[in-house]
């Protein structure tokens, strides 16, 4: 059932913690080791190519997304009904996220564990705007910034904004047959080629990762073991609120606007669910998707040919759960205070950043920095969800693909 890349990614990890408790030396902390700085260069190597990719990737992703939407919006009903879906469901899953944790959070518990580093200065509100024009100048400052500068400070707000204006600008003014949007396609898939060689390294990454981890934490025993408790409570809720998701919403949406029982509703997606969760990727799995889209819930090919790969790059309910959730948890972890301005960019930003992942394992990797960097959460954190990442990544991609067949059959329901 796993992929290759997860059952590297669990020997990497047990190899990186053995080979710390059974050889490391706390004292590597202080003094210089070479194995351990072979390790730390590895480490900050596999984080900084992850982080080269964010401002590049989200820029041309959304611009693709963008000139998408618009050139679906000129197809009339369809592409209406369409968008309007994604991003309701996503909006659903990302707010049942927030609700959740509002109410559940069991690593607060224990102290946050990284209280000692400091704050990204990359964050988009201001912390010591004191008045509402303060903190919405301060927004509209950073949006309204040139593009380069906006790419070269990964100033997402300024990315952001000149990604969506490029893009409506290209909708307004070329032709849909321009080689424009062809060429932003072509980069896209470009980006998400290097994409996939940065994850292909997630074995050595996490290696690295959790090698320095053990060595640093095997000396507070306790303090590892809080640690360890935090995580799993807090993939459990992931696993909880994205089951939650899959099973009981989008089952209500299939059954109260087409009429399909869950029943029949999982009998026939079963399939596309299983390469989904075995794959990690809704892109990959888009031709079982579409089969059974046609075969099993009679879907017409005209709307699933148009519905189905447009979801499997922009609607990714799961990921959007994940983004928020895991943006709340880093936050606690790392001693930042969230205020409603920042709960509602965490939503903002998971939003933005689902659409703009594409359909590969650990894709939203990339999207999540973004998130975090928009509440000042340090960018190095993004370690601490690589450590569960690959088994979390199962799930969500299966209930990503059950988000975009439950939408194809809502909008064959609607158009008929
Ligand atoms: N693996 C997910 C997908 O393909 C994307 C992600 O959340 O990383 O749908």
């Amino acid at each position: 059932m796993l992929n290759n890349l997860t059952i590297q990614t669990i020997i990497a990890a047990s190899f990186g913690i053995g080979l710390a408790l059974l050889f490391g030396n706390p004292d590597w902390l202080e003094a210089r080791n070479p194995l351990y700085d072979c390790i730390l260069l590895l480490k900050s190597v596999f984080l900084s190519s992850l982080r080269m990719l964010i401002a590049p990737l989200i820029f041309f992703s959304l611009i693709n997304g963008i000139t998408g939407i618009g050139n679906t919006i000129r197809l009339k009903r369809l592409g209406g009904v369409t968008i309007s879906y994604y991003l309701v469901t996503t909006s659903i899953a990302t707010v049942l996220a927030l609700i959740a944790v509002f109410f559940i959070h069991p690593w607060t518990a224990y102290p946050p564990v990284m209280e000692t580093v400091a704050i990204s200065d990359n964050r988009l509100l201001d912390p010591n705007a004191d008045s509402i024009t303060l903190v919405v100048s301060g927004l509209l400052t950073q949006a309204f910034t040139n593009p380069f500068s906006a790419l070269v400070d990964l100033n997402i707000l300024g990315i952001v904004t000149n990604a969506f204006l490029i893009g409506l600008g290209m909708v307004l003014v070329l032709p849909a047959d321009s080689p424009l949007f062809r060429s932003i396609r072509d980069i896209n898939q470009v980006i998400a080629k290097i994409l996939g060689w940065v994850i292909r390294l997630l074995p050595i990454g996490i290696f690295a990762i959790l090698f320095d981890f053990t060595l640093k934490t095997a000396a507070d025993s306790g303090h590892s073991a809080a640690f360890l408790n935090q995580l799993l409570h807090f993939s459990l809720l992931v696993i909880s609120i994205t089951l939650a998701h899959g099973m009981l919403v989008l089952p209500a949406i299939a059954y109260f606007f087409t009429g399909t029982t869950p029943v029949r509703l999982f009998r026939n997606i079963a399939r596309p669910m299983l390469v989904a969760f075995s794959t990690s990727s809704s892109s990959a799995t888009l031709p079982i998707t579409m089969r059974a889209a046609e075969e099993n819930l009679k879907i017409p090919p005209t709307v699933s040919s148009f519905v189905l790969p447009l979801g499997a790059t922009m609607n990714m309910d799961g990921t959007a759960l994940f983004e928020a959730l895991a943006a709340v948890f880093l936050a606690y972890l790392f001693g930042i205070e969230l205020t409603t301005i920042m709960i509602f960019t965490i939503f903002m930003m998971a939003m933005v950043a689902s659409i703009g992942a594409p359909g590969m394992p650990s894709a939203s990797m990339a999207g999540m920095q973004m998130v975090m960097l928009a509440v000042g959460i340090p960018l190095e954190a993004i370690a601490i969800l690589l450590v569960i990442e690959r088994p979390l990544d199962t799930i969500r991609t299966a209930v990503n693909v059950e988000g975009d067949l439950v939408g194809a059959l809502f909008v064959s329901s609607r158009l008929r």
